[in-house]
């Protein structure tokens, strides 16, 4: 028996064991993105709660990959849904065609579609990538007149029960999460994902700072 190659195997085990790991504890722990990154869309609203679109489908022409649907109708007095005349009576995206180049934002003359950072859509249906306006549209308690990333936690799914219900991977339900993750709350060992009503646990007091 070599003894030595035994203890120069050991001294390689404990050696890895003490340096920093270079995982994470996805998806308790997510990195931060680059500020640029394109992730999934949302459609956002005036801060008086008035839907941006305006169902001009300029973004649906300026898609390259065909992902974008738009069927405009007219406002009425009594059922105002954006400032303008007429507001997106059907919006849709496919987002498995959707390339994430951002040309949609670049087209929208009201800033109504965004790239949010979300990046988490995985589901066991091709039907659940199909975003209509319902996924898509800012909630109107949601932070609303602020850019995505100016909002607590950043985007919709951060804020509050839309999270709880996005981060579903059950296939019955739908879709796969879209909380973008970010700061993770950590106290006295354990971590919490941050919500409406102050941080749900996700792990017990074996977590440490980061995950890592
Ligand atoms: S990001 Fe690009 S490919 Fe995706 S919907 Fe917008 S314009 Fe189309
Ligand atoms: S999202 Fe913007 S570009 Fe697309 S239909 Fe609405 S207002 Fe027009």
């Amino acid at each position: 028996m070599n003894i030595g190659a035994i203890f120069k195997g050991l001294a390689t085990t404990f050696g890895f064991m003490l340096r920093r790991k270079a995982t994470i504890d996805y998806p308790f722990v997510k990195r931060a993105h680059a500020p640029r990154f394109h992730g999934l869309h949302e459609l956002r609203r005036y801060a008086d709660g008035k839907e941006r679109c305006i169902g001009c489908e300029l973004c649906q022409i300026a898609c390259p990959a065909n992902a974008i649907t738009v069927v405009g109708a007219e406002n009425t007095p009594d059922d105002r849904k954006s400032p303008g005349e007429r507001y997106a009576f059907r919006y849709e995206i496919d987002e498995l065609r959707c390339i994430f180049c951002g040309m949609c934002e670049e087209a929208c003359p009201t800033d109504a579609i965004t790239l949010t950072p979300r990046f988490e859509m995985a589901d066991y249906r091709r039907s659940a990538f199909i975003y209509d306006k319902t996924r898509l549209l800012v909630p109107a308690e949601a932070g609303v007149g602020q850019a995505a990333d100016e909002r607590p936690g950043g985007i919709p799914g951060d804020l509050g029960e839309v999270a709880r219900e996005k981060s579903t991977v059950d296939p019955q339900k739908g879709y796969g999460a879209t909380w973008r993750g970010g700061e993770i709350l950590t106290s006295k060992g354990k971590t919490y994902m941050p919500t409406s009503a102050g941080g749900e646990l996700l792990r017990g007091p074996r977590t440490r700072k980061g995950g890592e």
